[in-house]
């Protein structure tokens, strides 16, 4: 029996490990800054990114020429 295809992967923010694969995908690719968050990163941050995050984020765009959307009503970049 073939084995499902499953894979751990680590959040590009918090480091935590998560499974994506054919049963279900934990985290969320954020197409607009390439990366991959668990769902926990995804869901406390619908606000926008914590200022915990965004440097990381900040550092990520630069890193990757990204261009940085702009910060939402609250100051905040927007999660996706
Ligand atoms: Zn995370």
């Amino acid at each position: 029996m073939a084995e499902e295809f499953e894979e751990i992967t680590h959040c590009q923010m918090c480091d935590a490990e998560f499974r994506v694969g054919r049963q279900g995908n934990e985290g969320n690719y954020i197409p607009r800054y390439h990366l991959s968050v668990c769902q926990r990163c995804y869901d406390c941050n619908q606000v926008g990114w914590s200022p915990l995050y965004e440097q990381k984020l900040i550092k990520h765009c630069d890193e990757h020429h990204i261009t940085l959307p702009d910060r939402n009503q609250s100051g905040l970049l927007p999660v996706e």
